[in-house]
């Protein structure tokens, strides 16, 4: 495990499974249909149980009038059967595909935070969003993650006052060990740059 203080915010990076996390708000990985599917999305509606496919797919017809959801564009749940009270289903880019894929991860990132410390959330974790099924390399993926995160929590803390201010530890969840060390030199890198 490794913690590295941001303007008095607290960014966690561990290795392990997301659906285990004691966390406000997990973040899925999710694809279009919002209906599950495989890797971090697939264990997620398996630990979360069947309810939340439910909601799911309430929510596509209802809010969505039937469409696909943006990429980069957040939509909460309940978390049901997980230690984690919200779930923040997220379409990342898929690279090689999608133009401009540092932006939509950035995006992903950055209006998942938003919407976790809107709802007044103190905590939230992030798998490594768009790098198993939609191709992205890893190293790539950990900087725009962990800039975004580091960005946000510097922003959010010039806001006096703001609902922001709650949240106070973001985690990023990773499931290898190959995957945790490559985040864990970014996240050193980056500090060494702003300390
Ligand atoms: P994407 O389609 O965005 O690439 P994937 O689910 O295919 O999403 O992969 C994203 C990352 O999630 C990969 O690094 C994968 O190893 C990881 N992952 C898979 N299962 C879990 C889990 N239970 N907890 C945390 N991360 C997981």
């Amino acid at each position: 495990m490794m913690q590295v203080r941001v303007s008095g915010k607290t960014i966690t990076l561990v290795q392990g499974d997301i659906t285990h996390q004691d966390v406000d708000a997990i973040v899925n990985a999710a694809n279009k249909t919002l209906l599950g599917g495989g890797g971090v999305d697939g264990a997620i509606h398996r630990a979360a149980g069947p309810e939340l496919l439910q909601e799911c797919k309430r929510i596509r017809q209802e809010v969505l009038g039937g469409a696909y959801v943006e990429t980069a564009q957040p939509v909460m749940t309940g978390g049901y059967r997980l230690k984690a009270r919200h779930v923040i289903h997220v379409v990342g880019p898929i690279c090689r595909i999608d133009p401009h894929p540092d932006r939509l991860l950035r995006l992903a990132y950055w209006n998942s935070l938003q919407l976790a410390a809107n709802a007044g959330l103190q905590s939230v974790a992030f798998p490594s969003i768009s790098t198993g099924a939609f191709g992205c390399d890893v190293r790539w993926a950990s900087g725009i993650a962990l800039s975004t995160i580091v960005d946000f929590l510097n922003q959010s803390s010039k806001q006096e006052l703001s609902a922001t201010d709650r949240l106070n530890e973001v985690r990023m969840v990773l499931f290898t060990r190959a995957d945790y060390d490559v985040y864990a030199e970014t996240l050193r890198e980056l500090i060494k740059g702003t300390n």
